[in-house]
């Protein structure tokens, strides 16, 4: 019905472009990446009605060769840039991927919250425009952040920058695991950096089932739940996206307990990686089989280490890059050392509703202040930070807050911001005004 000839339009939710790249390389039939293409070419030719959120809601406002940044519905968003990035690739179309590219650097630079979420606007689910990204009204659905994952991943796959894998795993950390509850049936449909109040106003809608935004506990369901199954997906298939092969070796993009086994230029590369990370910085890589040639183990320099560590069989080694070519041999050990100290991050100027905050990172972890570690006299609201205090105690971050109205100081913990409400309701923030002397 949509193909050549066919009805000139395309789908109101960007998805199935993804899925029809996969079919065709699972079938070799060459008629599913032709529709994908045919899709991708399509969308922002303005074949869809106009509705009150304007044609940018599912990107049918600009073709997506002609867009520089991810504008619209956020998850139609991403779906569509991930389908794209296939389709590019399949294609040989780097026109198209280039300009995916440069959308993915802008939305990171301009249009992103510091936890890796996506998408500002609770009435469309949409970006905002540049430095639109007001803390408590963030709405970041956790199917956004699951999308963006999806969009990354690809970039990571056809262009090898590291800076992919970097916003993943920050995704990761802040987004998928901040939406699953711990036992696994209750979830966060929006992930807000800021909740005021701590019962949360939960909005329920005729059948008393919690409507997407604003929920202060993770729910066991909402009027849509999209996101569980997206969750899913993603936890199982987690071991896929630990690390890559090319023909001269294996790229490690994320730091997890696991086995390697992969294939590098016909022979056998098998790699024990051991780790408590992100508790803990050190990874430690063991070769268990190797070719009988050369072959290279490239891990990856998280944007936020300071001073990154590493050592081949205890000796320091100097890599070129993070790249270390050999001969391996079974039982030699690589030793990456990583720096979480905590680190406090001032906001970009242009992002208004958090001018003179601060925020607080530890690793790939965004950190946050609950008000259930507060004085009891205290309402979250007057509490303020002084940045210097930050500090790391037995694994865990504290820094000396202020009250704003009595001036007394406590040392307070930050607990990272994937825990937060798991003590029950309570009042949070990642993003904490700036105590003034
Ligand atoms: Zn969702």
């Amino acid at each position: 019905m949509f193909g050549p000839g066919g009805l000139n339009r395309v789908c109101g939710h960007a998805g199935i472009e993804v899925a029809l790249v996969e079919l065709f390389r699972t079938t070799g039939e060459r008629r599913y990446l032709d529709q994908a293409a045919l899709f991708v070419e399509r969308r922002g030719t303005g074949t869809l009605p106009l509705i009150e959120f304007g044609r940018a809601f599912a990107q049918d406002d600009l073709p997506v060769r002609k867009a520089d940044v991810l504008r619209g519905h956020a998850v139609r968003a991403l779906y569509l840039a991930a389908g794209a990035v296939d389709v590019a690739v399949e294609t040989g179309d780097l026109e198209l991927l280039d300009a995916l590219r440069t959308q993915w650097d802008n939305t990171v630079e301009r249009r992103t919250y510091i936890t890796g979420g996506m998408g500002s606007h609770h009435m469309d689910e949409a970006f905002g425009e540049d430095f639109v990204l007001p803390p408590d009204r963030s709405y970041c659905e956790t199917c956004a952040g699951v999308a963006s994952i999806m969009f990354s991943w690809r970039l990571l796959l056809a262009t090898g920058d590291p800076r992919h894998a970097d916003l993943i795993e920050r995704t990761l950390y802040n987004i998928v695991a901040t939406s699953l509850g711990e036992d696994g049936r209750s979830f966060f449909y929006a992930n807000t950096l800021h909740q005021r109040h701590p019962s949360g106003d939960v909005p329920l809608n005729d059948d008393g089932v919690c409507i997407r935004g604003g929920a202060g506990r993770r729910q066991a369901w909402y009027e849509v739940s999209c996101c569980p199954p997206n969750l899913a997906r993603t936890l199982a298939s987690l071991g896929g996206c630990l690390a890559t092969t090319t023909s001269d070796g294996i790229q490690i993009h994320q730091y997890a307990s696991s086995t390697l086994d992969a294939v590098v230029a016909g022979e056998p590369f098998e790699l024990d990686v051991t780790t408590d990370y992100p508790h803990g910085g050190v990874v430690t890589i063991t070769v268990r089989q190797a070719p009988a040639r050369p072959a290279s183990i490239t891990l990856r320099d998280p944007e936020w280490s300071q001073d990154t560590r590493l050592s081949l069989n205890g000796a320091p080694a100097e890599p070129a890059g993070m790249t270390l070519t050999r001969t391996w041999q079974p039982g030699d050990r690589l030793e990456l050392t990583l720096d979480l100290r905590p680190r406090v991050v001032r906001p970009d100027h242009r992002v208004d509703a958090i001018r003179g905050c601060v925020a607080v990172r530890r690793g790939p972890e965004v950190l946050a202040m609950e008000s259930i570690d507060l004085p009891p006299s205290w309402a979250l609201e007057d509490a303020t930070l002084l940045p210097d205090t930050v500090t790391a105690e037995h694994g865990s971050v504290v820094a000396t807050a202020r009250h704003h109205r009595s001036g007394e100081d406590r040392t307070v913990p930050l607990i990272p911001y994937r825990s937060w409400a798991r003590r029950g309701s309570s009042a949070m923030r990642v993003w904490i005004p700036e105590a003034r002397d």
